[in-house]
């Protein structure tokens, strides 16, 4: 059986290695049309940045390392440039010397990744992505040769783009960035993406929204509102495209996502060809409709999966989660499932729960606040998403919500899970526990909710809202129209409450459910801010609308 892979990183390197450890008899081929096979590409930026200092700690294996432990025939510059279905042949050209050879196959397995869009012209400026040890190698010379005060243009606002910008800050270049769309990450719905706008201007990233390239011309870059950057480099970030020239041109079936169709053993339409990575389409595990995710784990995945389909055994793949993270100066961004933004324009009904909770217990020192926000069928209670923002204990709390969903539990359930607990650590009742309770009580009717974004309207109907925070806390700032009236007042104020709908809130909505319940229970209409003060200024933030206005102390 002979089994050629085109691509030599996390995708095909997986399904070489693991079809190794099955079958030692198998003939194993990999080509990879770069220089260096099994490279760290997601550490990239951070040699940038100079926190991975020794280049070599990228290069994670080599053909010699791999022939040696896997008896694989790893050949590098080499580029397979057309797949031959009917002979079962492929074609490859050696990069260096551009001899070609065709070689045959029982099984393939396509792992070529992803790549950006249409490179743009740099008239004189160095363009890069960051996608290749050659990229962050021609970045690096760039960068050392001009020192400093170096300028650099990033284009795109996603993950890579984000990091780009945040290790070449940390290299003391000047970056301005430069997102199509109004904030970056744009999976993150804008309240949540808030906080990494704020981080970019906190750190003197120059940030230009809603903005396109139009034009590059000797040492500066025109965006399509006529403004003009002078720079000294440009990274192309922008978005991420399944590489899929040779299936289509081999006509291995493409799907509308853009990427290469697989059923749940990584086979495509061909059944002797597989194909896995960044390169292919997953299946959603919201909607089971197909998608596009491209991250390191599901490419390292679904190699192991199409080598134990070659091999005879039969694992299928499960669906994809989306589940990612970032880091950003210090601010961690996670994310798994779908967004609001997402839901609401698939018009899939939804609940949404905001909190603020520590990291670990506020008493023991080092604890810092994260935003989360969960998304949940109001139906069944299946959690469809989750988004958190901070800096501590974030990781911790994506990758247990992560677990939950795909364990197939529902947001309540998330109230009820027992996890460890030590002051350092968490808390007695952990972030994601605290959520799960906001979610039961929505979901028993306990307490009812109201997003930032519907305030307007709710008091446009005649709903009273009221700050149930301190006093000094309302003179610090206060939502507009809000009147005051503390926690600990209401059950002896209550009386002076208007008649009608209230709405009530706190900094970060534990506060105003309290607040919720007890009117409730006195017989009013209430709602509560969903995640409070924090989440309101947030969204404002994001939206640029006015923000809170200090008040000339209204009280009931
Ligand atoms: P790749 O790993 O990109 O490998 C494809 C290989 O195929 C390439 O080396 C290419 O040269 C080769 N190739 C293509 N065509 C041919 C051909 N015709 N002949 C021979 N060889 C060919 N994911 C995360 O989950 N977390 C992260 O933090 C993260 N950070 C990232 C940071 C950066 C800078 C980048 C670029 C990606 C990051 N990713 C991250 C994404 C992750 O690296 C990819 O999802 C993953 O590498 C995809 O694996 P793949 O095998 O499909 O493609």
């Amino acid at each position: 059986m002979r089994t050629l892979i085109i691509g030599g990183v996390a995708g095909g390197m997986s399904a070489a290695t693991r079809l190794r450890r099955l079958d030692e008899s198998a003939e194993i081929v990999v080509f990879e049309r770069g220089p260096y096979v099994s490279f760290a590409n997601c550490g990239l930026p951070y040699y940038v940045g100079g926190i991975i200092e020794d280049r070599n700690s990228l290069l994670l294996q080599t053909p010699t390392s791999l022939a040696a432990r896997f008896r694989l025939d790893v050949r590098v510059n080499e580029e397979v440039i057309r797949i031959d279905r009917g002979a079962k042949t492929v074609l490859v050209s050696n990069v260096l010397d551009g001899t070609s050879t065709a070689e045959s196959y029982d099984v393939l397995i396509l792992a070529a990744g992803a790549t950006t869009g249409p490179a743009l012209s740099g008239h004189g400026v160095p363009v890069r992505t960051l996608r290749t040890v050659d990229d962050v190698d021609a970045i690096t010379s760039v960068l050392d040769d001009l020192g400093t005060g170096a300028r650099a243009v990033v284009v795109g606002a996603g993950f890579i783009g984000l990091e780009a910008v945040e290790n070449l800050v940390a290299r003391g270049v000047h970056v301005t960035l430069v997102q199509r769309g109004p904030l970056p990450l744009s999976p993150l719905d804008p309240e949540m993406a808030s906080p990494v706008l704020e981080a970019l201007l906190d750190h003197g990233v120059d940030v230009r929204v809603n903005s396109t390239v139009a034009d590059v011309r000797a040492g500066q870059v025109q965006l399509d509102d006529g403004s003009v950057i002078k720079t000294d480099l440009i990274i192309e970030a922008r978005g991420v495209r399944p590489d899929t020239n040779l299936a289509r041109s081999a006509g291995v079936t493409v799907g509308a996502t853009g990427g290469i169709t697989v059923d749940e053993y990584q086979r495509t339409s061909d059944p002797s060809i597989y194909a896995v990575g960044d390169a292919v389409e997953k299946t959603d595990a919201i909607d089971a409709a197909a998608t596009l995710v491209t991250m390191a784990g599901l490419a390292n995945r679904h190699g192991r999966t199409a080598a134990d389909a070659i091999a005879g055994i039969a694992e299928p793949s499960v669906p994809a989660l989306g589940t990612a993270i970032v880091g950003l100066f210090g601010l961690t961004v996670a994310m798994v499932g779908w967004s609001e933004t997402r839901l609401v324009a698939s018009g899939r009904p939804h609940r949404v729960v905001h909190t603020h909770p520590s990291s670990h217990a506020g008493y023991y020192p080092g604890a810092e606040q994260m935003s989360m926000k969960l998304l949940i069928d109001p139906e069944t209670e299946a959690l469809l998403g989750a988004q958190i923002v901070g800096g501590a204990g974030v990781d911790k709390r994506i990758d247990v919500i992560a677990t939950a969903m795909a364990g197939g539990l529902t947001a309540s359930q998330l109230s009820r899970l027992e996890l460890a607990y030590a002051p350092q650590f968490g808390s007695a009742k952990d972030a994601v526990n605290m959520a799960g309770y906001v979610a039961d009580n929505l979901a028993t009717g306990a307490t009812r909710s109201i997003q930032w974004h519907e305030l307007d309207d709710a008091m446009g109907a005649g709903a009273t809202l009221i700050d149930v925070r301190s006093v000094d806390e309302f003179s610090r700032g206060a939502l507009p129209g809000a009147v005051s009236l503390p926690l600990d007042e209401i059950r002896t104020r209550v009386s002076e409450l208007p008649d009608g709908p209230l709405v009530v809130h706190c900094q970060v909505g534990q506060r105003g459910h309290t607040a919720a319940r007890l009117l409730t229970q006195l017989g009013r209409d209430v709602r509560n801010l969903d995640g409070g003060y924090r989440t309101w200024l947030a969204g404002m933030s994001a939206t640029g609308t006015t923000a809170a206005t200090n008040p000339s102390l209204a009280h009931v």
